[in-house]
Order: C-alpha cells, then structure tokens, then sequence
C-alpha cells in the first residue's frame, strides 16, 4: 500500500492569509464560503464557527454593500480563522474590510475603476500586509474576451487573468494568488494547467457552480483531482449548493484520497451483502457523525464478514469484521477481542477516541 502522496507539486510563491500559509510548502489549504446575508451577524459569525470546527482553514464571506462591510467588522473579530472578503467593483468596499481587519481581498483589480482607485486599494492592501486574491470566472468574462474567443475558453480565462495581473504587477504588487474557475470540468482543468504554465503565484482551485451535494461533489472531485494528480493547485473551495460544512468535509475528502493531507478518521468500509454479520452503513454512517470534530487521521476498518473483512481490519489501525453472533476486533493487525453488536458503536467509539488521547500525548511528550 502506497501510505504518503506520490504527488509532486508545483513550486509556487508563498503568500499568507491571516496566519495561513498557501503555496510553497504548505499544505493545501481547504476554504468555504458563508451563504448567510453578512448584515446578519449572529448567523454569520455560527457559520463561519461552523465551517471552522470542520476544519477550514480559511473562510470567505461576500460583502456586497456598506452595511455589509460593518457587519464584517464585528464577524471578523469572532472568527476563529482568517477570513476573505469577496468584494464586486466597490473598491471603497475593499478598503473599508481591509480597515476592519480583512486577511485578504478577492477583488478583481480590473473591474474597479480608475488606475488611481487600484493604487489606493493596493496601497491599503500593502499597508496592513495582506494579500489579494484575483478570481476569474468563466460565466462573468470581458465582453470584448467573449467576442474575440467566441465562447469562454481556457485562453480566455487565462488572458483575464493575467489583466489583472499586470495591473497588480504595475502596481509593485507580488502577494496575490489566482482561480480561472469554471463549471466545465475540463475547461477549468485547461485554464488552471495553462495558468500554473505563466505565473509562481498559488493557485486557489474551484469547480464554480458545480450543483447540489451529489452532483457538485463529483465535479469537484474529478475536476480537483486531475489538476491535484499534477501537483496544481495551493488551496482549494469546493463549491456546492449545499451546507458549506459539507464543502469542507468534501474537500479533505479529496484530499485525503490523493494523500495530500489528512484530517479525521478514515473509515474504510465494505459496501455489504447478505453475508454480512454487522450493520456495516449505519456503523459507519454514525461513527462519522460522533467523532466529526477528531482531527487526528488513521484507518478504521468496519467490515461487513470473515471474507475481505480480516485483510482489512489486519491493516487499518483498528477494525471491525462481523460474525455470527458478534464483531471481531482488530488493533494493530491483530485480533484483540470481541465486540458485542448492540453496543458496537458505543465501543468502536470509545476505542477509537482513546486511541486519539494516546496519539496526542505521545506528541505533546515528544515535543
Ligand atoms: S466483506 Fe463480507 S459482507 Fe462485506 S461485501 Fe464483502 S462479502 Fe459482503
């Protein structure tokens, strides 16, 4: 079994968001978006907590108006990690949130104006040293890129793209990071790849108005992984029209499939037949409910029989593979026990969490 990512990524230029790294050598960063109205703080603030004890690293809220930017004010002061303002052609927007302690401006330079507004909001970003993030999209490109290419295609995207670009870079201005998102798999995949050809910025990677949880988790899955197998990609949202905890939860998913990083139990799991001597789907489906808030990742197998069920449980740390009256419990590759089916999950649980306990403390002690 291959353990850690064969994945050689690209070099990128680091840059930092709040106190999150993206690019270099970090670990790709999982992001959501709040889909709460920001003028409403006690909303934003849970789901911004929400998104974060699920593991984002960075969360980003749209601030359409004044009003909105106020709102940001109080939300930002309650937000456990660093936030980016999603800002549309009001660049007074932008300085107002940079003010009120934004860790980063999604901003498109090209679309707010004069050269004198673009050199006030580079200036504001310079002076509280945060970066910016630059976002094409392919349902909203320049009307003169639409007629020339005829349709959004990935030179399209990309030429968009480096527009705003040079006016960062006239502006002396390196700490910024892209995304030519589009909800065509391959055209975001052929703009992101020509994209990481032309610049050493880190790419924030999307699949934009991928759909609803089933149909928008494929997209981003496939979509994510070909440019992820390729080493793009610095930080990632996956986009759904859903919860935005399971945006996250989606995109550790992916990651953790391609090894490039881990958060939370990995549960390897038979999809069940009549053999099968446990109720493997609910186990499973509870298991991953109660210890939603463990960090901590290693394999936990729950197998439905004697016939795949000891190769798995043998290899994850722990396991589970059903029999006739009971559960056989693995730890470590080896059998350790029975396990009564009524009370399987209550013990899988308990378990698997003192197993956390003893991982922490063995890091705390070698530190
Ligand atoms: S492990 Fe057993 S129960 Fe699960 S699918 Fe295979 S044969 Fe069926």
């Amino acid at each position: 079994m291959i353990k850690s990512s064969i994945i050689k990524r690209r070099a990128s230029k680091q840059i930092m968001v709040g106190n999150v790294p993206v690019g270099g050598d970090a670990p790709i960063s999982v992001q959501s978006m709040t889909n709460t109205d920001t003028k409403d703080v006690a909303a934003t603030v849970a789901q911004v907590k929400a998104i974060a004890e699920a593991g984002a690293d960075i969360v980003r809220i749209s601030i359409p108006d004044m009003e909105a930017a106020e709102a940001f004010k109080e939300i930002k002061k309650q937000s456990p990690i660093p936030v980016v303002v999603d800002i549309h052609f009001d660049y007074r927007i932008a300085l107002k949130t940079a003010e009120y302690g934004a860790d980063c401006l999604r901003i498109n330079p090209g679309n707010i104006g004069s050269e004198a507004r673009v050199r006030e909001v580079v200036a504001s970003a310079k002076d509280h040293g945060i970066p910016i993030r630059i976002g094409v999209n392919g349902g909203s490109l320049e009307r003169d890129l639409l007629e020339r290419y005829k349709e959004p295609t990935p030179e399209a995207l990309v030429e968009s793209a480096m527009r705003h670009i040079d006016i960062l870079e006239k502006n002396n201005f390196d700490q910024f990071k892209v995304s030519v998102k589009a909800s065509d798999v391959f055209l975001a995949y052929e703009s992101y790849k020509l994209l990481a050809s032309k610049i050493e910025q880190p790419l924030h990677l999307g699949i934009t108005e991928a759909g609803g949880f089933r149909r928008g988790t494929i997209m981003s899955a496939m979509g994510l992984s070909w440019l992820l197998r390729e080493g793009i990609g610095d930080t990632l949202r996956v986009s759904l029209a859903a919860d935005p905890v399971d945006e996250v939860k989606v995109g550790f998913d992916i990651l953790k499939v391609l090894k490039l990083r881990n958060r939370g139990i990995n549960f390897i799991a038979c999809p069940t037949c009549s053999r099968r001597g446990i109720d493997v789907i609910g186990v499973v489906d509870a298991l991953e409910k109660r210890l939603s808030d463990v960090n901590d990742s290693f394999d936990v197998a729950i197998m439905g029989c004697v016939v795949n069920g000891p190769g798995e449980a043998s290899h994850a740390l722990l396991g589970v593979c059903g029999a006739k009256n009971d559960a056989i419990y693995y730890e470590e590759g080896k059998v350790a026990g029975r396990l009564p089916k009524e009370s399987l999950v209550d013990e899988l649980e308990a378990k698997i969490r003192n197993i956390v306990a003893k991982r922490q403390q063995q890091t705390i002690l070698k530190i």
